[in-house]
């Protein structure tokens, strides 16, 4: 299928071509005819599917079909993340470069007056955060009486964030007639209830995190004792076949220590974590994807939704105790057809997670054996000296 057979409006066409997408992706495909239709939708995808655009163009179409005589809202993305507010609010301004459509995205953790002031000049298409945007609405800076278009991003996150009962309050402040996305990558009882209380007659979509992709990822696994790690880590770094790589590390304190450890090894890498300030956090992306640093070293929770199209290398430092966090991490590469390598250390300790891993993934792991800190390996001599 073209995007030209979604009867996409043709700023919207020209926008999308020059982001480079050539076909709908499958959620794509199936979302933008309903919910072009006005209809409600449950989408069961995760982030790298190209969600975003599958309710971002249409959102643009409905909302530029028509502009009325109101500063208030007209769309609402709530989503759980500031990364993915920022993503989110990217997307609306590549897509919607050719047609009038205001946006502004607003999260915690910086200053409010801007985000007051964005809000003051009217916004068409909020995308929030739930817990800056309630502070907003109870100060009276948030207009939503005359939304038209509500938006529940990575459902299940905002579950697991603890995020509910902001969810809940904010849709207090809806109007009853609306239209309703709701976005999942899963969909346990309480997504179902959740939906069930939000959505009216939707029109289920469900794609799966492509297996291809994950196909089409190199995987290898190095057998390292627990404090060889980070050793191995700026040792693999070192090969200049290595563009870029995120780094995971089960810990806001690891990260911080494997990021130090490698700016000692001469390696440019940066920590982003929940406990990094907002700035700190856009900074590091930035010099992250612009090249200015080889690594970015992240917990799983910021490094969901963080999309760097061309991502060659993901390296776990851990593995993880839920097998399904292993593919997640390892998607964080290979996206959008491209290839991708992960690198995976698996410790003494860390062999029984290896298992479930590998039965998920209905493979085994190559094993890397060549290497200078395998265990029982004689130790490298710059770095006996350096431990001394
Ligand atoms: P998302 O799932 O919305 O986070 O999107 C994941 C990535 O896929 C982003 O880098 C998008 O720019 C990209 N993308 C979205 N739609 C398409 C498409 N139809 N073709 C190629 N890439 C796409």
């Amino acid at each position: 299928m073209d995007f030209s057979e979604l009867k996409l409006a043709r700023p919207l066409l020209k926008a999308v071509g020059e982001q480079g997408y050539e076909k709908p992706s499958p959620i794509q495909e199936k979302a933008i005819p309903p919910v072009l239709e006005g209809r409600d939708l449950l989408g069961c995808a995760q982030t790298g599917t190209g969600k975003t655009a599958a309710f971002a163009l249409p959102i643009l179409q409905r909302l530029a079909a028509g502009h009325p005589n109101h500063k208030g809202v007209r769309a609402l993305i709530l989503t759980p993340t500031r990364e993915l507010a920022l993503q989110i609010d990217e997307c609306f301004e590549n897509y919607g470069r050719y047609v009038n459509v205001s946006h502004a995205v607003i999260f915690g953790g910086v200053g409010q007056a801007p985000q007051v002031a964005a809000l003051g000049r009217g916004v068409e298409v909020l995308t929030a955060c739930p817990g800056r945007l309630n502070d907003l609405i109870g100060q009276g800076f948030v207009d939503l009486a005359h939304l038209e278009v509500f938006v529940l991003d990575e459902a299940d996150r905002m579950l697991d964030m603890g995020f509910v009962h902001d969810v809940k309050r904010v849709i207090k402040h809806l109007p009853a007639q609306r239209q309703n996305l709701l976005f999942s990558a899963t969909m346990p009882k309480e997504i179902e209830q959740l939906a069930g209380s939000i959505l009216k007659r939707p029109v289920s979509v469900k794609v799966d995190p492509p297996a291809s992709t994950v196909d089409k990822i190199r995987q290898s696994l190095y057998f390292v004792e627990k404090g060889d790690k980070k050793r191995l880590l700026a040792f693999l770094l070192a090969d200049p076949g290595v563009k870029n790589a995120l780094v995971f590390s089960r810990t806001k304190h690891g990260a911080n220590a494997i990021a130090a450890f490698l700016i000692k090894q001469g390696v440019g890498a940066a920590a982003i974590h929940g406990n990094k300030s907002q700035s700190a956090r856009v900074a590091a992306l930035e010099s992250f994807k612009a090249g200015r640093i080889k690594a970015l070293v992240a917990t799983d929770i910021a490094a969901r939704g963080i999309d760097i199209s061309e991502l060659t290398h993901v390296f776990q430092l851990d593995l993880p105790e839920v097998p399904e966090t292993y593919v997640h991490r390892i998607g964080r590469t290979g996206r959008a057809g491209a290839e991708g390598t992960a690198v995976s250390f698996c410790s003494a300790e860390e062999r029984e997670y290896l298992q479930g891993i590998e039965k998920l993934i209905k493979k085994k792991i190559p094993v890397v054996k060549d290497h200078p800190y395998a265990p029982g390996a004689p130790r490298p001599a710059q770095e006996e000296e350096q431990e001394r």
